[in-house]
């Protein structure tokens, strides 16, 4: 099919899986712009799959824009760098989005805040496939879907590797900063997918795009021009489509094995976020110092796309939003979407590298109160489940402590998409008692 031809909600998919309502429209059509630069920043030591930096600063330090700040030993991390010049104020425990606190440094802003200027203008055709991925290492990039898997980890690999998939599903409801990246920025992110194909070997990229997103396939397809190396793949309107198991199987037709990396099936799934900061890394020397996020609700008095500074905590992003953290009246921030996302309490939390947005969901959008019941034996969250789990089950032992039994349910193979909560009539918080059981069952 021509892709001038498609509708919306057409395209390929996965069994399984659901049709949430989109609530895009808030912010979809609504253009990329800054934000205003907050006084202090603070940023987590440890934002990413790995292990945690050690700082290279001190209190008191002056750090300019960029400059690298923190890092480890360790192959499995990423380096951190100044979102801010300023003063090093602190490095101490300050409060994540999961309801914990991660060693921090803290920067006040001082002097001058221009947009970052590049340290470098490179080709990267003059470039080695090995200094391509120690740029994207210097960089300090990760998964900037929600993964925070150190992007260098991701490529470095030895397994042969014939297809890239950039995700640009965005299935996830209210979320728009992937949409308008590939609207505004289509030329940086083709480039970064040749950055990232020459860095993996990949001979194709496909690039998946959820078919609510018409206008970006149809520019992606245009910019593309019918090159054999790239396509876009329209994806049908589905929730998790933008699982990478999903991606891969739906794009290639490969199943991939329970617990299996992605490369070992000639498969590597970047995020368009993750490629375009490929493609400023490689070029401009540009640092993961600053990312677009979606900030949204149907009560935000301007929401919208905005690129924002790493360590911004959530209190400064919606004063800017005109949003006052002091009146919600009850509505509730939640950082991510509303299927995945951290509920947030504490509003000097600052977002990280794979933060994808700011939600304020007012009260009679929240379930956190509603009463849940026994489950009635439906089996809607078992016909739905996309791994091909039994939540109800597992629910049931989790909700009664039965933790033992609860790998026999392969309790480890459950993604926490939300889709059984979601569709459960009963309204069991079927996610919350995974999640809670989890560590649990860790430890037995
Ligand atoms: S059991 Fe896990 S993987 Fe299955 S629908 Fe629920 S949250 Fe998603
Ligand atoms: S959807 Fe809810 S009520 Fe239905 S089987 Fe699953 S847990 Fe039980």
């Amino acid at each position: 099919m021509a892709l001038n031809d498609i509708k919306e909600g057409e395209g390929k998919s996965f069994v399984g899986g659901t049709h949430v309502p989109h609530y895009k429209s808030y912010t979809d059509s609504i253009a990329i712009e800054r934000m205003a630069i907050p006084d202090e920043v603070v940023v987590h030591l440890s934002q990413h799959i790995g292990a945690p930096c050690e700082p290279l600063v001190a209190v008191g330090d002056t750090v300019m824009l960029g400059e690298k700040i923190a890092d480890a030993d360790a192959y499995i991390t990423a380096p951190l760098h100044a979102p801010v010049s300023g003063e090093v104020t602190a490095i101490e425990e300050r409060p994540n989005a999961e309801g914990g606190e991660t060693m921090s440094i803290v920067i006040a802003a001082k002097g001058e805040q221009d947009a970052y200027q590049p340290s470098v203008e490179r080709n990267p055709d003059d470039m080695s496939a090995e200094e391509l991925k120690e740029a994207i290492r210097d960089a300090g990039l990760v998964g900037m879907g929600g993964a925070a898997f150190p992007t260098y980890v991701n490529i470095n690999t030895d397994q042969p590797v014939d297809t890239l998939i950039l995700n640009g599903a965005e299935c996830e409801p209210f979320l728009t900063c992937d949409h308008r990246l590939m609207l505004e920025r289509a030329d940086e992110l083709i480039k970064g997918a040749e950055i990232l194909m020459r860095c993996i070997g990949a001979k194709k990229t496909y690039i998946a795009v959820e078919t609510n997103k018409l206008d970006a396939i149809g520019v992606l397809d245009e910019k593309l021009g019918g090159r054999d190396d790239m396509e876009v793949v329209p994806l049908a309107v589905k929730y998790p489509q933008g699982y990478k198991s999903y991606l891969i199987k739906t794009i290639t037709g490969r199943d991939v094995p329970r617990g299996a990396r992605s490369a070992a099936l000639g498969c590597i799934v970047r995020n368009v976020g993750t490629t375009f900061a490929a493609y400023e890394a490689v070029v401009y020397g540009k640092p993961l110092i600053e990312r677009i996020i979606s900030v949204t609700g149907p009560t935000v008095p301007d929401p919208g796309n905005y690129v924002v500074r790493v360590g911004t905590k959530a209190e400064h992003i919606l004063s800017e939003c005109g949003v006052d953290p002091d009146e919600l009246d009850g509505a509730k921030v939640i950082f991510g979407g509303p299927m995945t996302g951290l509920a947030q309490d504490n509003l000097e939390v600052p977002i990280v590298k794979s933060t994808t947005g700011v939600l304020v969901l007012p009260p009679e959008m929240v379930r956190e109160d509603m009463v849940y019941s026994d489950c009635v034996r439906c089996g809607l969250c078992v016909q739905r489940c996309p791994n091909w789990l039994y939540p109800n089950e597992l629910s049931i032992l989790a909700e009664h402590g039965v933790y033992g039994d609860l790998e026999d349910w392969d309790i480890w193979d459950c993604i926490e998409c939300g889709v059984c909560a979601y569709v459960c009539p009963s309204n069991r918080p079927i996610v919350h008692f995974i999640k809670r059981a989890k560590p649990i069952v860790d430890e037995l």
